[in-house]
């Protein structure tokens, strides 16, 4: 077998992608950070870790996903034909599983036997935690104690996995509180712990490291591409950190074509704290953050603004150091979708295609329903739906529903109350 990315798996140089990235770390986490950096290169150039990744990702994860032909989307739409790339077919309904596998395997690798991990919204935080259990590994979740009580569906996911949700309650307890405990938990136990960062950022060679893991999406999508013979005018995904988009686009980073798209949350509009648009909004602002130079939204003395959107897992103040690079050399263009126009592309591919799209990938969605149209009908767009929405009923539902929704919740909290249903499952358990 071949090692693809062998020498090839490191785009950055010292770190850094043109003047983004780096290292802006605390002393303490130079180490782990330079010896994680050769393991990584290391085993990526090992044909029995690669072999074994491959067949987790196969049985496990269940790749490769589908490529869908949009049909009914791209009849209604009228122009370009419309493919989706179904990364939410992947076990733990979502992308993140090919990062968290693949730096859970790294650990085990390195004879690291505990893996910490930060959270926001709780979908890094499952997968991390999926990972763990398949591997055999012990996990710790660190998650801002606002986000633990909005998201109890996923640590419940998280305990069931037989993480240990920590929450976290220093400053506003929310994702970068997470971080900030996460990185002071590895400098304290560099030997024992590995810590899996969630997206393609932070501090090198994190950013390195993630794409690689996640550009088996673009590989796949570019040999399901060749073997249908499509004409691919342009390339579509949601951007939050940057994790999905980076491993779709990466196999076409270096070629002329085809036009790469990234989509932030552009939320309710576009002004300071009313979206989360590090490349488009008008309060973005190169900075130094959480041991990364990049674009983020900040405010006058250099503090991240806070952010707004309906999709819990693009609602963060930075992005990815290389895709501010390829923001700016032009590679990579970016847009917005706000809120509403999510919304709509839920319902559009969910009735048209039968697929449900995660409210983050419906952001890519929409400008599939912008773009498609203004394109020839013998060119193909392809749309990373990066995740599937059974996650997201809490927040569609009281939209879509609210009446019906506010019932089942009062309802629901009744039954808790008298509790019968709820003793009987116990009672079965025991
Ligand atoms: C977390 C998440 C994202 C955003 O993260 P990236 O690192 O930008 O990919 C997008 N889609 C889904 C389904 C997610 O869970």
């Amino acid at each position: 077998m071949v090692a693809e990315f062998c020498d090839k798996s490191v785009e950055s140089t010292d770190g850094f992608f043109s003047e983004y990235g780096g290292k802006y770390v605390a002393e303490v986490l130079r180490r782990p950070l330079d010896e994680l950096e050769i393991a990584f290169k290391e085993a990526m150039c090992d044909n029995d870790f690669l072999a074994e990744l491959r067949e987790i990702q196969r049985d496990y994860i269940g790749r490769e996903t589908p490529l869908l032909f949009a049909k009914t989307a791209t009849h209604i739409l009228g122009g370009a034909q419309i493919y989706i790339k179904l990364e939410g077919l992947a076990n733990t309904g979502a992308h993140k599983i090919n990062n968290a596998i693949g730096q859970c395997l790294l650990a085990k690798r390195m004879g690291k036997k505990r893996i910490i991990a930060e959270t926001g919204a709780g979908q890094h935080g499952v997968a991390t935690a999926a990972a763990c259990a398949k591997l055999g590994l012990d996990c710790t979740v660190y998650m801002g104690e606002v986000d633990v009580r909005r998201q109890q569906p996923n640590v419940a996911a998280m305990e069931l996995y037989g993480a240990k949700v920590h929450a976290v309650t220093s400053g506003s307890r929310t994702l970068k509180d997470a971080v900030n405990e996460a990185m002071r938990d590895w400098a304290a136990n560099p030997d024992t712990t590995h810590y899996v960062l969630g997206s393609a950022l932070g501090p090198a060679p994190f950013p390195d490291i993630v794409r690689t893991f996640q550009s088996v999406i673009g590989n796949e999508v570019k040999q399901q591409a060749k073997e249908r013979g499509l004409d691919v005018a342009a390339m579509i995904a949601c951007v939050g950190g940057g994790s999905n988009s980076i491993g779709f686009f990466a196999p076409f980073i270096n070629e002329a074509s085809p036009r790469l798209i990234g989509v932030e949350a552009g939320g309710v509009g576009p002004n300071a704290g009313e979206n989360a648009s590090r490349m488009t909004g008008n309060a973005s602002r190169d900075g130094i953050l959480q041991g990364y130079k990049s674009r983020f939204l900040l405010d006058d003395d250099g503090q991240a603004l806070s952010t707004r959107s309906i999709s819990a897992g693009l609602d963060y103040c930075g992005i990815g150091p290389q895709l501010a690079s390829l923001g700016k050399s032009g590679r990579i263009e970016f847009t917005s979708a706000l809120d509403r126009e999510a919304l709509e592309a839920v319902k559009f591919f969910a009735k048209n295609e039968g697929v449900l799209f995660a409210l983050e990938s419906a952001h890519a969605g929409a400008e599939a329903i912008k773009l498609a149209p203004t394109l020839s009908k013998d060119k193909a767009i392809i749309v990373n739906m990066s995740g599937r929405g059974d996650k997201d009923i809490f927040i569609t539902c009281p939209v879509f529903r609210p009446a019906e929704w506010k019932v089942f919740l009062e309802s629901e909290l009744e039954r808790l109350n008298s509790a019968k249903d709820i003793h009987d499952a116990k009672s079965m358990q025991a």
